[in-house]
């Protein structure tokens, strides 16, 4: 079993609390993103998961062994980090055989071991070449081949995919996802790009100023965003934020009746996702008043306002609107998440 419980970890750098009181369970076998900007502590988290950097407190579990005071070695973890460290003076074979041979892997073993990673890589033609004759996408490859060769229980990941050009990162990612979901590892994962932990994660933990604000599954943080914060960086556009008076109980959006959750008095926050609506005539709908239409092929996305606050609608691409139009919009109400202006915490969903 190779189960992880961070327990209550704090991290201070002098004065600077980079952690805060952090606490997250991943389960064996599962691949969890720890998601947020630059900044947030993530790299910290992942640091001291590896017993590369100390936490001033809390405890951090390992298949239910307490890690703390054991070094990265004796931990069963393999780790890719940005930086990824390819060793110069080592051709690419010995470079992915290098975990395996300090394991004393037999011959056949490390062979067998370095051409299934290589293939997976698909670095199997640069086996013979050292380092300095790759690119730096290539190179990277070999460190996350090199990570994938022991078969490790526990794989770390501090954005693995970040010097690969957009193709080549949509087809790593589909190889990451199939190589580890059928290793059964368990898998940590840094980044700061969304769509990459949405696609990849089975759940991911949204990080902001050394807290987690919200852990689930893709889904899940889509669509139930937490706090205003993780709705506005998950998700490409983001969530929409309208301010909005509550009458009795209720907003009124372009002639719809919205129930408002109970207790939100004077202002309410709307979220509301891009492609939660429905296209009616402007005398049946909310008023958007349309910028700039961009058709980006799959569907039209529309930047404008909606009562003078700033929002991005996703429209089917068959629809025709230019920038200077006002169109109505209807929102899906099974689709809207109520926040608190103040706090930027969502409301309990509603049954
Ligand atoms: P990035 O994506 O930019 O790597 P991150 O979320 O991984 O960001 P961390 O590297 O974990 O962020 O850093 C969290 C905070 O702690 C940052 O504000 C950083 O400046 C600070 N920090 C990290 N390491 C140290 C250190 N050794 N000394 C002082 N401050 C540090």
């Amino acid at each position: 079993m190779a189960d992880i419980i961070i327990d209550r970890v704090q991290k201070t750098f002098a004065a600077f609390h980079a952690l805060k009181d952090v606490s997250l369970t991943i389960g064996d076998g599962e691949f969890v993103s720890l998601l947020g900007p630059s900044g947030c502590g993530k790299t910290t988290l992942l640091r001291i998961i590896a017993g590369l950097e100390t936490a001033t407190a809390g405890d951090v579990r390992i298949g239910g062994k307490t890690v703390i005071g054991l070094a990265p070695k004796d931990r069963g973890l393999a780790m890719v980090f940005q930086n990824y460290a390819v060793f110069p003076h080592m051709t690419v074979y010995e470079n992915v055989a290098f975990g395996l041979r300090m394991q004393k892997a037999d011959d056949a073993r490390v062979k067998a071991q370095v051409e299934r990673t290589a293939g997976l890589l698909h670095i199997e033609e640069y086996l013979d070449r050292y380092p300095n004759r790759l690119s730096g996408g290539q190179r990277q490859r070999v460190a996350v081949a090199r990570a994938l060769a022991v078969e490790p229980k526990v794989l770390l990941m501090d954005e693995p995919l970040s010097n690969l050009d957009a193709l080549l990162r949509l087809e790593m990612r589909t190889e990451l996802k199939t190589v580890l979901q059928s290793a059964g590892t368990t898998t940590i994962y840094v980044t700061h790009d969304q769509t990459e932990a949405m696609g990849l994660s089975d759940r991911i933990a949204v990080m902001h100023y050394g807290v987690i604000e919200q852990v689930g599954t893709p889904v899940e943080v889509y669509n139930h965003p937490r706090t205003r914060f993780v709705g506005g960086f998950i998700g490409s556009p983001p969530m929409n934020f309208i301010r909005l008076p509550v009458i009795a109980g209720e907003v009124e959006a372009g002639g719809q009746k919205l129930a408002v959750p109970a207790g939100a008095t004077g202002e309410i926050l709307l979220g509301l996702r891009g492609e939660a609506v429905e296209r009616v005539s402007t005398a049946d709908g909310l008023p958007m008043h349309v910028r700039v239409a961009e058709p980006m092929g799959s569907h039209l996305l529309l930047t404008g306002s909606i009562r003078d606050q700033l929002v991005r609608i996703v429209l089917p691409a068959s629809e025709t609107v230019r920038g200077g139009d006002t169109i109505g919009l209807k929102l899906d109400r099974d689709r809207l998440t109520w926040l608190s202006p103040d706090s930027g915490k969502a409301y309990p969903a509603t049954p």
